[in-house]
């Protein structure tokens, strides 16, 4: 396994609960202190699910707020979208994690396990794929290192070298945007509340944090961003104020700003001769949905489900099985993902009729909201990824 982030984390811990010998190698050293990381991340209900089966949620609840509405609007539409767990028939549309606490409370979990071997500050640097293992290249502190696996996973994030050592190639799309992150304190807001407001220079977004605190995610475009991100505290509560087209009440308490840029990026393919790669590796997607991670987290629910009980995890059938259980889902949430970035950035009057009355039959439409909801939760996903022979492709 290479890449001890949130995705490989968890990916080690349902290998591992598979009673699978696991070495996870992670290029950063191991941490001492909270990551440098404002995010809050979304965590869907299926990402819940998945977690609890790997035994990683009990350390993560008591830092989520459950986010038990949404509201959905455009800059100069009338009126918004108005998503509701209750209406959906769920306890939450999404649990918001901070995501300095998650990183943290995954890689403690790899360490509880005391079966998983972890090499930190080891960076993966080549492999080669034989006829019944996979023969893996390794920089680590004390030198060069070489092991062979039945399989290798590759969870090294979106620059990831395992797809570039396993010659698997990436459509690529960057957005020009980037995401300026910061919390705050919006005490006029419900603390279950989550916003989403779109506008043509990029969505906005405010998620709960427990009490009064919010995130704010705003996207911008490149320049703009960089630029926000150094206005003075008051300036930039005011302006993010301004363009969320909605009351926010009085804005507080702006914790430090953090800059993500945006692209799009996926990978052709998802294995490769006794090798895998998920989460970003295998799927960067935009935010403006929160799936990013949510994808990556079915992701470690299908390899479970795959590679259970198998005695060559790294065959051939075995992992054609998992790319065609997991091809639909990625393809639907890097789709929609990228559609819902252009078609909210585009001014073309037919682009923006065609928003406007999808966001005005959502908004008078229960069925209609309820299946978003249902697609959003990703639990009908991970419902197909327990079938039988799991999704078809
Ligand atoms: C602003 C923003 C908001 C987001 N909000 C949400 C949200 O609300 N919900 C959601 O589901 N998703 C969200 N996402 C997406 C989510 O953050 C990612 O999908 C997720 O963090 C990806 O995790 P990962 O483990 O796949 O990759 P990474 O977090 O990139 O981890 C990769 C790991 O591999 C290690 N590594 C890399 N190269 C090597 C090497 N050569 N050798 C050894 N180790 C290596 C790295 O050090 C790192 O630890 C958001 C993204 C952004 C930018």
């Amino acid at each position: 396994m290479v890449g001890a982030g949130l995705v490989g984390s968890a990916t080690a811990c349902a290998l591992a609960a598979q009673g699978r010998r696991v070495l996870v190698v992670e290029r950063r050293a191991p941490l001492t202190a909270l990551p440098d990381d404002v995010r809050g991340l979304v965590l869907a209900p299926a990402s819940v699910e998945v977690l609890e089966r790997c035994g990683l949620w009990a350390p993560l609840a008591s830092h989520a707020a459950p986010i038990r509405h949404i509201r959905i609007s455009e800059r100069g539409a009338f009126g918004c979208v108005r998503l509701d767990a209750a209406e959906a028939g769920l306890e939450a549309l999404g649990w918001s994690c901070p995501a300095d606490l998650m990183l943290s409370e995954l890689n403690a979990a790899l360490v509880r396990t005391g079966t998983i071997e972890i090499s930190w500050s080891t960076r993966f640097v080549d492999a080669r794929a034989g006829a019944e293992t996979v023969t893996v290249e390794l920089a680590t502190a004390e030198g060069p290192r070489e092991v062979a696996a039945q399989l290798l996973v590759g969870a090294d994030g979106a620059r990831s070298l395992v797809r570039h050592a396993a010659g698997i190639e990436v459509d690529r799309v960057d957005y020009g945007q980037s995401a300026v992150v910061a919390n705050l304190d919006a005490p006029a807001l419900a603390a279950d509340l989550a916003i989403e407001h779109f506008t043509a220079e990029g969505p906005l977004a405010l998620l709960p944090r427990g009490g009064t605190r919010f995130v704010s995610v705003q996207c911008l475009e490149r320049a703009h961003a960089q630029r926000a991100a150094q206005l003075a505290p008051q300036a930039y509560l005011e302006r993010l104020a301004a363009r969320a087209g909605q009351r926010l009440g009085e804005l507080d308490g702006l914790g430090p700003r953090r800059v993500h840029a945006l692209a799009r990026q996926r990978a052709r393919s998802l294995v490769a001769a006794r090798t895998v790669i998920v989460g970003n590796a295998a799927n960067t997607v935009h935010p403006n949905g929160a799936q990013g991670l949510n994808l990556g987290l079915r992701d470690v629910a299908a390899l479970d489900a795959v590679l259970r009980d198998a005695d060559d995890i790294g065959s051939r059938t075995l992992l054609a099985s998992y790319a065609a259980r997991r091809a639909p889902d990625h393809r639907a949430i890097g789709t929609f993902t990228h559609l819902a970035a252009q078609a909210f950035a585009s001014p073309l009057p037919p682009v923006r009729w065609a928003r406007r009355a999808a966001l005005a039959a959502l908004a008078h439409a229960p069925p209609l909201r309820r299946r978003l909801v249902g697609e959003l939760s990703g639990l009908g996903a991970l419902a197909r990824l327990a079938a039988p022979g799991g999704e078809a492709p």
